[in-house]
């Protein structure tokens, strides 16, 4: 890392020769200060914020995204020198927003200090290239305030330096970098519509690595997959290979995907790409239509090393986004016109390594800059099997990579022609979360009668949920069969187009099988639960007719149902004759039949939102 210390002083010397603002003799942060051995508390970014907007009123605003869960203000300073400071007018004057989030997980902390010195530094410079002049920087220092200042010197046993640092969970213990999707948190609903508001065209969410030891100090992971706009996905790699390159040619040693092992006690076995989901920002942007970077200091390097590391990300990226800027805009807004026509397209919600479903060529051999390892049989103090690294011997593994990325097949689905049906039942679940996304909505004012619509009916083995909550929610998968059926419609129900500009992030929400939809956060649980109970008595009469072919069941349930009572017997038959465990389980049994009747529940596994090809707002009698 020495190469890296001396390019840190060169950087400061430049900018400072650059500077105008001579007078101005900010005092330095507490990580400069204490010789990046520590990192101020929040009370530091309070004073900044505050500080550098008195002192750059034309350049610099100090704003309030909105509460943490304790009640603190979660800042932003909006930097521009373009003479736009407020998102219409960047808008207006087409010049390109950069948001820049520190501490999402407040322990990895080095785009706190990294960001701060560099807006410091470009505020101080009267460089003709200074990106401020073409550009809005929007930055969060620090996204999660409350575990900021939980502060301690064991929260990052992993990482080295600074002395003390903050908590990855917000105080609710939930986890920021997983909560775009879901927004269940205070700071994540603020944030959304912080970015309603600016319209990022560019999302970079700084973090700090948690796994290999290696020597690569940076790693960017990129999803432009998740896009339906071919322009965009384009765009975005050549944004991502052009800040790879910057970064190289600066001495870093940039990787374009955060690695993960195949097996994570020995790296011989291979690296592989995770694919991310939405709930992660820098895919949530690209449902957007707009680019979104998650960048990972390596944590082992010093703390010095990776601020440096961070300030030279960013100003990669800004030199990226500078440089396409026009087609950049030009392109995303196409992308948000073309959403207007994508009803009936056929997109894909997922994507894979092929690699997770099961034996895979690699696609290819990774020359990873590493550490000398040992793979343990029976690792020291714990037995095991563990993976040691001597980090006083470099070497390079030259092991299979797995980045091969394909379409998840049952989450590639075809949008409905018009949008999606919330019935006013569940109108009060949904809507804030529509709202909080930006999404466009109309509530139904009258009541509509036989609507024709896609519902999706579920079976019982269809519906599977994790064991273990995971950001305090069951994590819930449904299968089922879409088919066309007619339903009556009370008034407050609402119909979401699904031809708006942010379409995609509209199916990502709704369609059951999107892997951050608000069916897989749980959210309509109920609708698969058995909730109503019939007596035993009756279900045993009950019983006897279905399997006696009683005429009492045609008389109560109609010809169809009766007509079925012979095969049905015949299966039962069949499966007491095969199954042991089944014949013992006498409740199974009685299931048997009671589930086949319609008066066992008939809202039961009905998925509770559904397709429409037609808008339901023209074409239908209004009662
Ligand atoms: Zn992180």
């Amino acid at each position: 890392m020495k190469t890296l210390r001396v390019a840190f002083l060169g950087l400061w010397l430049t900018w400072l020769s650059c500077a105008t603002a001579a007078t101005w003799a900010p005092a330095p942060l507490q990580s400069e200060r204490s010789r990046f051995q520590e990192t101020g508390t929040y009370d530091e970014v309070e004073r900044l914020c505050v500080q550098w907007s008195q002192r750059f009123p034309h350049w610099v605003r100090c704003q309030t995204l909105g509460q943490t869960a304790e009640g603190r203000a979660i800042r932003a300073l909006v930097v521009s020198k373009s003479g736009a400071l407020q998102a219409a007018s960047a808008r207006r004057q087409n010049i390109p927003v950069m948001l820049v989030i520190g501490g999402t997980h407040s322990g990895e902390i080095d785009g706190k200090d990294a960001s701060l010195m560099l807006t410091r530094t470009l505020l101080q410079s009267s460089a003709a290239d200074n990106p401020l002049r073409q550009m809005v920087l929007v930055l969060v220092p620090v996204f999660n305030v409350d575990g900021h200042e939980r502060r301690s010197r064991f929260n990052r046993p992993n990482q080295n330096g600074p002395r003390e640092q903050g908590e990855r969970t917000t105080a609710q213990r939930i986890n920021l970098n997983r909560d775009w999707m879901l927004a269940q948190t205070p700071e994540m609903q603020a944030m959304l519509a912080w970015v309603n508001q600016w319209d990022p065209l560019l999302t970079l969410d700084l973090h700090v690595t948690d796994g290999i030891r290696y020597r690569h100090d940076v790693s960017l992971s990129m999803s432009p997959m998740f896009s339906e706009n071919t322009a965009l996905r384009q765009l975005s790699t050549q944004l991502h290979q052009g800040m790879l390159k910057r970064l190289g040619d600066m001495g870093h040693l940039p990787l374009d995907f955060y690695p993960v092992f195949n097996d994570l006690e020995d790296p011989g076995a291979g690296i592989m790409q995770e694919v991310e989901s939405p709930r992660f920002s820098h895919v949530y942007a690209v449902l957007k239509n707009r680019l979104g970077i998650l960048v990972e200091d390596y944590a082992w390097n010093d703390y010095a090393s990776r601020i440096q590391t961070c300030i030279d990300t960013l100003k990669s990226a800004m030199a990226e986004l500078l440089q396409h800027k026009q087609s950049l805009l030009k392109v995303s807004r196409l992308a948000d016109e073309q959403a207007l026509f994508w009803g009936g397209k056929l997109v894909a919600l997922d994507w894979r390594n092929v690699y997770e479903n099961g034996p895979a060529h690699p696609s290819g051999v990774i020359a990873l800059q590493g550490y000398r390892y040992e793979v343990h049989e029976d690792a020291p103090v714990v037995g095991g099997r563990r993976v040691s690294y001597d980090v006083t011997q470099p070497d390079v593994w030259h092991v299979p990579l797995y980045k091969n990325v394909r379409q998840s097949g049952d989450t590639t689905i075809r949008l409905p022609g018009a949008g999606y049906i919330v019935p006013v039942a569940w109108a009060s679940r949904v809507l804030p979360h529509l709202q909080r996304h930006g999404l466009r909505y109309s509530t139904l004012r009258a009541p509509l009668r036989a609507l024709t619509i896609e519902a999706l009916r579920v079976n019982d083995n269809d519906v599977t949920h994790e064991a273990t909550p995971f950001q305090g929610r069951q994590r819930t998968f449904v299968k089922g069969q879409w088919g066309a059926e007619q339903t009556d419609l009370r008034a407050g129900a609402l119909y979401v187009p699904i031809n708006q500009a942010k379409g995609l992030l509209v199916a990502h929400l709704l369609e059951p099988s999107a892997p951050d939809s608000l069916s897989s956060w749980g959210l309509f649980n109920t609708a698969y639960e058995i909730s109503d109970y019939v007596a035993g008595h009756r279900e045993l009469e009950l019983a006897r007719w279905m399997y006696a072919q009683d005429p009492k069941i045609l008389a109560l349930y109609g010809e169809t149902l009766y007509q079925q009572l012979p095969q049905w017997r015949q299966i039962y038959d069949e499966r007491l004759a095969r199954e042991p465990g089944f014949l013992e389980d006498t409740d199974a049994r009685m299931d048997f039949w009671m589930s086949r009747l319609p008066s066992f529940d008939p809202q039961r596994n009905l998925y509770p939102i559904y397709r429409v090809n037609q808008s339901p707002l023209t074409g239908h009698r209004r009662l």
